[in-house]
């Protein structure tokens, strides 16, 4: 208990027996008509004290500690990435794999938050089984950096307490969104990056793997297509509309999810290899608490993806809690304030999926398409990718 919460209590119980005196007293003055007026006056200050004090807490919802209100509901949502994905720019086989992939997911995450289990655990499981296939942008399915290396960055929040951990230009992780929990858990710190975090992940038994294990070819080639192009523009040759950089492959794929479990307790988390051809120790927003990850029990959780640089400027996700913070704003509209407006505004495109305190679920995207899945109010998996 902080000391925070005693000081108000303590000043809620000094109100209590002063409403007390002061009722006692005027009924006192009344009953033997000694100065009406006074004991008139006396009786207001009595009621208006403590309806003051009610008001105030309307108005001003109590943040004296960030334990969620005990809530039945579960929320549950993931991304897998939000890019130009237009409609038959997948083959039926390739939707397919990536709605079972996202399905498989958002089931073995909401599973554990029906066990009883914790949303972090729910966020950390469902981001392993998406880091662990070829098909997103986190790590097995990594893009690649200009230098042809994969670098892995990755977030991870707890809205009770506000800890959060980081981890970035991972080249070896194979599950990077566990050492972001690591470090949030078992370090002091809150973002740890390169080899000083590969380090703390052998400490940590943490599985390291080869390098080797994060080639895949597709994002190989997208490497190719992009260097060609970046090598024809600098010889001033016109780069077809339809360039490599546009394709689903090239942009984004990060994953993600948020959750709300049992206990009110709110938690986000975020993975990606970053952007294809992506320069010297860039770092995204995955991994940046505040712009592609947060989770406060008072406000929601937010996962984002999209070009990081913008949603880094922009302070994305935190700008969205803020929203519901300051403004008590809606979920949704919140995220479709920041996504369709300002991010629109200035010039970044992705999105982010969010889940509030009360378990209402907010998707928001400015992108042709976003890989998400969700569980509906009949506990049902959604699974969507296009804009409709
Ligand atoms: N936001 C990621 C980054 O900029 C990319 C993505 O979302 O796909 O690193």
């Amino acid at each position: 208990m902080d000391s925070s919460w005693d000081r108000q209590r303590g000043s809620e119980l000094s109100a209590f027996i002063y409403s007390l005196f002061t009722l006692n007293y005027s009924l006192f003055l009344m009953a033997h008509r000694i100065n009406f007026a006074l004991s008139f006056l006396l009786l207001i200050v009595t009621v208006a004290f403590p309806l003051n004090g009610l008001a105030q807490k309307a108005t001003f919802p109590e943040s004296k500690t960030l334990q969620g209100p005990q809530n039945p509901r579960l929320g549950f949502v993931i991304h897998g990435g939000a890019g130009v994905i237009k409609k038959g720019s997948l083959t039926p086989a390739q939707e397919k794999e990536y709605r079972d992939k996202l399905a498989e997911a958002v089931l073995a995450g909401y599973k554990v938050l029906q066990e009883g289990q914790s949303g972090l655990d729910a966020v950390e499981i469902a981001i392993r089984i998406l880091e662990d296939s070829p098909l997103f942008n986190a790590g097995k399915g990594a893009v690649f950096t200009h230098e042809g290396k994969n670098e892995l960055d990755s977030s991870i929040m707890d809205g009770k307490t506000l800890a959060a951990g980081a981890v970035a230009g991972l080249r070896h992780v194979k599950n990077p969104i566990t050492l972001a929990r690591a470090v949030m858990e078992k370090s002091p710190h809150v973002m740890m990056i390169g080899d000083g975090a590969e380090k703390f992940a052998v400490e940590q038994k943490i599985e390291l793997v080869d390098e080797k294990y994060f080639w895949t070819q597709p994002r190989w080639d997208s490497l190719q297509k992009v260097l060609k192009e970046e090598k024809e523009k600098s010889e001033g040759k016109k780069v077809s509309v339809n360039s490599a950089s546009a394709e689903p492959s090239n942009r984004f794929g990060t994953v993600g999810a948020v959750a709300l479990d049992k206990y009110g307790n709110l938690a986000a988390g975020t993975s990606t290899g970053g952007m294809t051809n992506k320069k010297y120790g860039r770092v995204g927003d995955a991994p940046i608490i505040g712009a592609g990850t947060y989770a406060n029990n008072n406000t929601c959780a937010v996962s984002a993806t999209g070009w990081g640089e913008f949603f880094i400027r922009l302070g994305v996700a935190r700008d969205i809690s803020a929203l519901i913070e300051y403004r008590a704003m809606a979920i949704q509209q919140a995220a479709d304030l920041v996504i369709k407006q300002k991010l629109q505004n200035l010039g970044g495109d992705g999105g982010i999926i969010a889940v509030d305190k009360f378990g209402n679920i907010g998707i928001s995207f400015n992108s042709e398409g976003m890989y998400r899945a969700y569980i509906n109010s009949d506990g049902k998996p959604v699974v969507e990718i296009y804009k409709d």
